[in-house]
């Protein structure tokens, strides 16, 4: 299969280490003496949790829960599950959820509501991209890695499908 014909870069893997080299300073301003829980949504955000948290100097913990959103293909089915519960209680933490992509809102803000009844002391969200073209639920992102189109993308993290998750650059699947 000609893989290479699929996809077109969006964004850059140098764009993508600049721009969360920047997001881990505006987090450390923040979180530098708050010992925060970092929770990353399985499993788009597992590579960027991992790129984010070694640009961050002070201490903290990392937590991560799996919730259904997408099954197959491109369109949401609007109903979301928390599948992998948090192995620690964050009551009373400071918690910075960090997610691959907020698109309809659903799935976060159904998360941010969950998370808000274990009672953190603080609550924020960090996303590497947020496509508002599509929001159904309005969803308050305090860190946002980069704008997107209204484009199915791809890689360093996200899937179709569980595949291209390894793609170092995040690209546009064409149809
Ligand atoms: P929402 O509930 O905001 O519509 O969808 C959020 C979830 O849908 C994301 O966490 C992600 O798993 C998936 N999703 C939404 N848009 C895209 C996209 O463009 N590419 C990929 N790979 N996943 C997406
Ligand atoms: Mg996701």
């Amino acid at each position: 299969m000609d893989i290479q014909a699929k996809f077109t870069v969006l964004l850059h893997r140098d764009e993508i280490d600049a721009r969360v080299r920047r997001l881990a300073g505006e987090i450390s301003r923040e979180y530098r003496t708050k010992h925060p829980v970092l929770i990353g949504v399985l499993k788009g955000s597992f590579i960027f949790l991992a790129d984010l948290i070694r640009q961050l100097d002070f201490p903290l913990d990392v937590d991560f829960i799996r919730l259904s959103s997408y099954g197959q293909g491109t369109t949401s089915a609007g109903e979301v599950r928390v599948e992998h519960a948090l192995r620690n209680p964050i009551k009373g933490r400071h918690v910075l959820v960090i997610e691959d992509i907020v698109d309809t809102g659903i799935t976060i803000s159904f998360l941010l509501n969950f998370l808000e009844k274990e009672q953190p002391a603080s609550l924020k969200l960090c996303a590497l991209t947020d496509k508002p073209s599509r929001r159904q639920v309005p969803v308050k992102i305090d860190f946002t890695g980069f704008t997107v189109p209204d484009k199915f993308i791809v890689g360093y993290g996200l899937d179709w499908n569980e595949q291209f998750r390894h793609l170092p650059d995040i690209c546009v699947l064409e149809d």
